[in-house]
């Protein structure tokens, strides 16, 4: 009995959550998951205290750190305050005492719509005790404010954590209690490297960044990678790739603001371009490989629809015997951490051009750094720090800044934005039919100002469009020139030591768990 109800816990890692069902299924794995680590650490904390069991709670915090990773375990404050008080019999000020100083919250975003809620109906219907322990932190949260914050009880309304002005959804917000429970809150910065001698090969590569040796080596270990590549995509797309071209890459999840629109609208620009040149301009042409990957939520109508329009690209550039040779344009299946063990050594240009303010982090960035790949990409999450470490000749900058968004988007909204021609042919050659007879009005009526259920351009695709193609040229050109690219590849892989994960342990370790390092014996 207890086995099927783990099996149905556990058989679908992400349920879509547009049903009442993927909704229950998911908050239930939530509160599974949070439970057992909780009475996992409370077990072992006694088995190693047994004397203190019952009267040294208060070190408790000492022993344990619960780093909630973005907002999904957030059903571990109320699970430990009821841990605390249910089982183990302590009062409502000491079981908080303690909760506060064992959890700690990492944001991953600000991203309104992002940010998860949950029904205050489902959660009293399933977790009847957690919501009364969550009515009572926010009732104490909001008299704490009022009594001894009063500058801030105008602010009140955005802080709470019910929010009850839909008395029809009424909603805990999931951020707000980690941000009232939490001793420390942290934004979301990973490092996913690891190399532990990360100054020396920086410097070591600095100093041979010129050397014709080293130059040799890094172009043939990187041909290796991209003949790998080339394989892989045979074997799952069936489409036969060129290794030396280009191999331009853009792997993550599809959503909007990561905009791979904005790549594959260049993309379309590209091939227009391609189709009406001279057989003798084309000549000049750097060709390039265009991969693009990633899963899109099942709910996600846009972000499908534009998986669909990669793959409608790809089949008539690829199939186009005019251009073939000088464009290639794959959607990769199945995007997860083995296809990226394959993909991020085989590439040489990858795309990070989410609008600027938009993303935490990103971390596949910093992957493809280490593996002497560029970047083209926007001023947004770790590209600023990556760029600042490689250098700004050693990665494609382009479009708005962060402080420039609001802006950008009121001018939107009062028609001041005036399109680029570039941007209003590469819309108009899907309109026309060239990639088939889908209905891509919906997707592209997005892009649009006066859209009916558009968002008139809410990611400023069309705002940063010219300056993405320019930056493209720019990496025509560069890539043209064999021994400035490889020099700026090495440079790339040496500048990234600074997202290295024992540095990120490391300051984690003294920032917020206030623990020390054990010596290895
Ligand atoms: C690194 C990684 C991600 C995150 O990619 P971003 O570009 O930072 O969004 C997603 N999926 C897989 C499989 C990854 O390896």
């Amino acid at each position: 009995m207890y086995l099927d109800i783990t099996l149905q816990i556990c058989a679908v890692l992400y349920p879509g959550d547009a049903t009442e069902e993927g909704k229950l299924l998911r908050l239930k794995q939530q509160f599974f998951l949070c439970s057992a680590s909780l009475q996992d650490m409370i077990a072992r904390f006694k088995e190693r205290n047994p004397e203190r069991a019952s009267g040294k709670w208060s070190e408790f915090p000492t022993k344990v750190a619960v780093q909630m990773n973005d907002t999904h375990p957030t059903l571990a404050i109320p699970e430990l305050m009821r841990l605390l008080m249910d089982e183990e019999g302590l009062g409502w000020d000491e079981a908080w005492d303690i909760t506060y100083r064992t959890v700690s919250y990492t944001n991953h975003t600000v991203l309104p719509e992002a940010l998860e809620k949950w029904s205050q109906i489902v959660m009293r219907k399933l977790l009847p005790r957690h919501m009364e322990i969550i009515e009572e932190i926010d009732k104490r949260f909001r008299e704490m404010v009022i009594s001894s914050h009063k500058e801030m009880e105008g602010k009140i309304d955005s802080m709470k954590v019910l929010d009850s002005s839909n008395p029809q959804k009424p909603v805990v917000r999931m951020a707000n209690l980690c941000v009232v429970s939490s001793h420390t809150v942290k934004q979301y910065f990973n490092s996913v490297l690891m190399f532990n001698s990360r100054f020396l090969i920086s410097e070591i590569l600095q100093q041979f960044a010129d050397d014709e040796k080293l130059h040799a080596e890094w172009a043939s270990a990187k041909l290796a990678s991209k003949i790998r590549l080339a394989k892989y995509v045979l074997d799952v797309t069936g489409v036969t790739i060129d290794p030396t071209s280009l191999f331009d890459i853009q792997i993550k999840r599809i959503h909007e603001y990561k905009r791979q629109l904005l790549n594959i609208l260049g993309v379309v620009y590209r091939y227009k371009k391609l189709k009406e040149m001279s057989a003798e301009e084309k000549q000049k042409v750097t060709p390039r490989t265009v991969m693009l990957g990633g899963k899109a939520f099942a709910t996600y109508t846009n972000a499908k629809r534009i998986v669909k329009l990669v793959n409608d690209v790809g089949a008539v550039v690829n199939n186009d015997s005019d251009v073939n040779k000088y464009m290639k344009v794959v959607f990769i299946p199945n995007y997860n951490v083995s296809v990226a063990e394959v993909l991020i050594p085989g590439s040489e240009l990858s795309q990070h051009i989410s609008t600027a303010g938009m993303e935490a982090s990103g971390t596949s960035n910093m992957k493809f750094s280490l593996n002497g790949c560029v970047i083209i990409g926007t001023l947004d999450g770790a590209n600023v720090e990556i760029r600042e470490e490689v250098g700004e000749e050693n990665f494609f900058l382009f479009g708005a800044k962060a402080d420039q968004i609001a802006g950008l988007r009121k001018d939107r909204e009062n028609g001041l934005f005036k399109p680029d021609p570039r941007f209003e042919e590469a819309k108009q050659f899907i309109r026309s039919g060239a990639f088939g007879t889908y209905d891509y009005e919906p997707l592209l009526d997005s892009l649009e100002g006066n859209s009916g259920f558009g968002r008139g351009d809410y990611f400023l695709v069309g705002y940063d469009f010219p300056s993405y193609i320019d930056a493209q040229t720019r990496v025509d050109e560069a890539y043209k020139d064999k021994k400035k690219w490889i020099k700026m590849s090495i440079l790339n892989t040496a500048g990234s030591g600074k997202f290295s994960s024992d540095r990120t342990i490391a300051q984690y370790a003294k920032e917020i768990w206030d623990i020390k390092a054990s010596p290895v014996a």
